[in-house]
């Protein structure tokens, strides 16, 4: 199992707020991985720097096979990313912005007119191809912004809470594509709040908590770090989890130990499996 991402000890602050502390996180090539964690929690902060949006105060990312810090802009190729707000230009139409998002990607035509009817079916907006993007709903830009990630066929896809806004059966069309992909040996990466979709789509997660990975692997795993059972679902291991998380965190900076409070909630980043 190689590791087509991996972050060692990363750091982000903003101004005053410490948002990751030494998170630790590996996915590994052709799973779908989920990043959950609660409000705060660094989840967004992680996939930035990954993605290149933001920089990390100290740390080491690597991206299929790059250093993101010493090779910015190859590693990009290989990525394709949506956010948790897609902002799209209204002014082009459907099929415009597909043309563009390729033609920047240095994808063929040929390839560009293949990839875009088939995401156009996909995602049941063939009707919309000659739309303005002013005028999708929200669920059809997270759509759009979807397909635009994917033209350039990325080894890996990062995505921030991607089924939000998306209808029962355009999730159930994006389930089915994330695993058309992971038979195709390429990788999907999606943060999220939605814990029984976590459960159900991704093959393992890591529970982030105040910035650090508390505990990563598939349910069996987490199940048995958190002692829940074998029939916990991952709502009741993330919750213990969690809460264990916080209250060790809050004993270390109660107790006035800044440096175990800030480097390891009792050696929560219990590996990776
Ligand atoms: P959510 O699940 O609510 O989307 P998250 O896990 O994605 O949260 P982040 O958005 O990464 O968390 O935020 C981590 C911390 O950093 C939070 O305390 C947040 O308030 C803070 N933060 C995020 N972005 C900024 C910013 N641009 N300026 C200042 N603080 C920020």
């Amino acid at each position: 199992m190689t590791a087509i991402v991996e972050l060692h000890d990363i750091w982000k602050a903003y101004d005053e707020i410490q948002a990751l502390r030494g998170l630790d996180l590996e996915v590994h090539r052709g799973e779908i991985f989920g990043l959950v964690g609660p409000n705060g929690a660094g989840k967004t902060t992680a996939l930035k720097i990954i993605v290149g949006l933001l920089k990390m105060d100290k740390g080491y990312v690597k991206v299929n096979g790059y250093d993101i810090t010493e090779e910015p802009y190859e590693y990009k190729k290989h990525v394709g990313y949506v956010p948790e707000t897609v902002a799209l230009p209204d002014y082009l139409t459907l099929e415009e912005f597909l043309i563009y998002s390729g033609k920047i990607r240095g994808v063929s035509n040929d390839d560009i007119k293949r990839r875009i009817d088939f995401y156009l079916r996909v995602f049941d907006l063939e009707g919309k191809r000659k739309t303005l993007l002013l005028l999708l709903s929200r669920g059809m830009k997270q759509k759009v912004a979807m397909a635009s990630a994917l033209i350039h066929d990325p080894e890996l896809l990062i995505l921030d809470e991607p089924l939000v806004g998306i209808d029962p059966a355009g999730q159930h069309r994006v389930k089915e594509l994330f695993n058309e992909r992971i038979k195709e040996n390429k990788t999907v990466f999606i943060s999220t709040h939605m814990l029984d979709t976590a459960e159900r789509m991704c093959g393992r997660v890591a529970i982030i908590h105040k910035g650090r990975n508390v505990a990563s692997g598939d349910l069996k795993h987490l199940q048995s770090l958190s002692k829940t059972g074998e029939n916990a679902t991952l709502e009741e291991v993330f919750l213990k989890l969690t809460e264990e998380a916080e209250e060790t965190f809050t004993d270390a900076v109660l107790s006035g130990s800044s440096k175990k409070a800030s480097s390891g909630f009792f050696g929560l980043f219990r590996g990776k499996k």
